[in-house]
């Protein structure tokens, strides 16, 4: 069996896991009440009391909570706990306006730790690993969040935070780094640099380990990435409103995140209804937190589509698994009338050999219509003198790309190096469409 790093609450049979979980939601619902009035009001309109929660599934009684919800009651309208009993605040930025702010409790920052404990120790993390945390310190809850659960397993943590890149590479060398925590794309683009610096990833640096996050990263991408710096990388899945990393993370097995189920029951619903699916059909991912203070979520929806798997993993953990979402709903993006998300262009790009790991999807309007380009760059620049050859391979793209979105793009390809890097969240999509 695998390292873990709470093994009996990990391997707990799901009866028992589910009992604890009916417990924990009722005292969540009374608790709520009691000192949220937003969740007072709901739960009022709707009828809920903690006493009427007999089964799990009594939850679909109780009202959603919304990204809206948050921004409404901003800045500490939904906190449950006085500013005195708060002892962290996160907050996310919001594409538009203010952030979402969240805020911890002694306990809520002990339970987070332990969750990402739990996490990369699933991940294959442990007191052996020298861990750079190339995510960007601040608000967002990515960079701590992975800190103080490192540092909980016994990990010798180094928080470079992101940026400085050859910085970075300088004292991955030097001090042994057999860990990376970054951004998918961050990671690809750290590799490049080293490589111009004449230092060989694979061979020059130890960094065995990569704990992924913060942006989406398809299974191609990631294979890039793990080619370029041979590597083991895993995802997890997480968002600041719920608590941070630490809601669900891949096993070595790689079949699934598993959820901590003990601390976050999820669910699956239709997002047009709002209705509960049932087990194993695919929708959007709702999740209530059944044991934060400072901060609790009752049924809040993520936009994730997704879908859960309950049976026991090999591992042996016995808690249910997430799927790799198929894209945020807020992330999908219609183009001529056609639903995209940017993984399934992402998918098709990094399944051609000749094209790198960075590229661009640029849309615009011309004569009232959307026009759809994308600029991608090719591993090898001397391609872009060979004209059949460089024609032929936008064909190709073109065509694997109708046949998955059912669209037609025109394909750019440019030189190695051309397009922006980022040290973050990579820009992939400029929209720059007539409103
Ligand atoms: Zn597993």
């Amino acid at each position: 069996m695998e390292n873990m790093w709470q093994k009996d609450i990990e391997t707990m049979p799901r009866a028992d896991l589910e009992a604890l979980q009916l417990a924990r939601l009722k005292k969540l619902v009374g608790y709520v009440y009691d000192n949220v009035p937003f969740y007072k009001k709901r739960l009022d309109e709707a009828g809920v009391t903690a006493d009427k929660i007999k089964v799990l599934s009594d939850i679909q009684y109780i009202p959603f909570t919304t990204k809206a919800d948050i921004r409404d009651t901003y800045p500490y309208g939904l906190f449950a706990q006085p500013l005195k009993k708060i002892v962290r605040i996160h907050a996310s930025s919001g594409t538009t306006g203010k952030p979402t702010v969240v805020g911890y409790t002694k306990n809520d920052l002990d339970l987070w730790s332990d969750l990402v404990a739990r996490l990369t120790m699933a991940a294959g993390a442990s007191d052996d690993d020298i861990v750079q945390i190339a995510f960007g310190y601040g608000l967002f809850t990515g960079a701590l969040g992975l800190h103080y659960g490192l540092e909980k397993i016994g990990a010798t943590v180094v928080p470079t935070s992101s940026g400085n890149t050859e910085k970075q590479i300088m004292l991955m060398r030097d001090f042994g780094t057999t860990a990376i925590v970054s951004t998918p794309s961050y990671a690809l683009y750290i590799a490049e640099v080293a490589k111009d610096m004449g230092i060989d990833p694979r061979k020059d640096l130890k960094v065995k380990l990569g704990l992924l996050g913060s942006e989406g990263c398809s299974l191609e991408m990631r294979a890039k990435i793990e080619q370029a710096w041979d590597l083991f990388a895993t995802d997890n899945y997480g968002m600041s409103e719920l608590i941070g990393p630490g809601v669900s993370g891949e096993c070595t097995y790689r079949c699934g995140m598993h959820f901590a189920e003990d601390h976050f029951l999820p669910e699956i619903i239709d997002p047009d209804t709002g209705a509960v699916k049932n087990r194993g059909e695919s929708g959007e991912l709702v999740i209530t937190t059944l044991t934060k203070e400072g901060f609790p979520l009752l049924r809040y929806r993520t936009k994730d589509v997704t879908s859960i798997d309950y049976e026991k993993c090999e591992c042996g953990r016995t808690h249910a698994r997430m799927a790799k979402p198929t894209g945020r709903s807020d992330d999908m993006l219609k183009i001529k009338g056609v639903n995209v998300f940017p993984s399934q262009i992402e998918s098709v790009l990094i399944s051609v050999p000749e094209v790198g790991g960075h590229y661009q999807i640029v849309l615009g309007t011309k004569n009232y219509m959307d026009t759809f380009e994308i600029n991608i760059e090719l591993l090898d620049g001397s391609l872009l003198t060979k004209y059949s050859e460089l024609e032929n391979l936008q064909h190709k793209i073109a065509f694997k790309l109708k046949t998955v979105l059912g669209l037609d793009a025109k394909i750019n390809l440019c030189e190695p190096k051309s397009l922006e890097r980022f040290a973050g969240k990579a820009k992939r999509v400029i929209d720059n469409r007539d409103k």
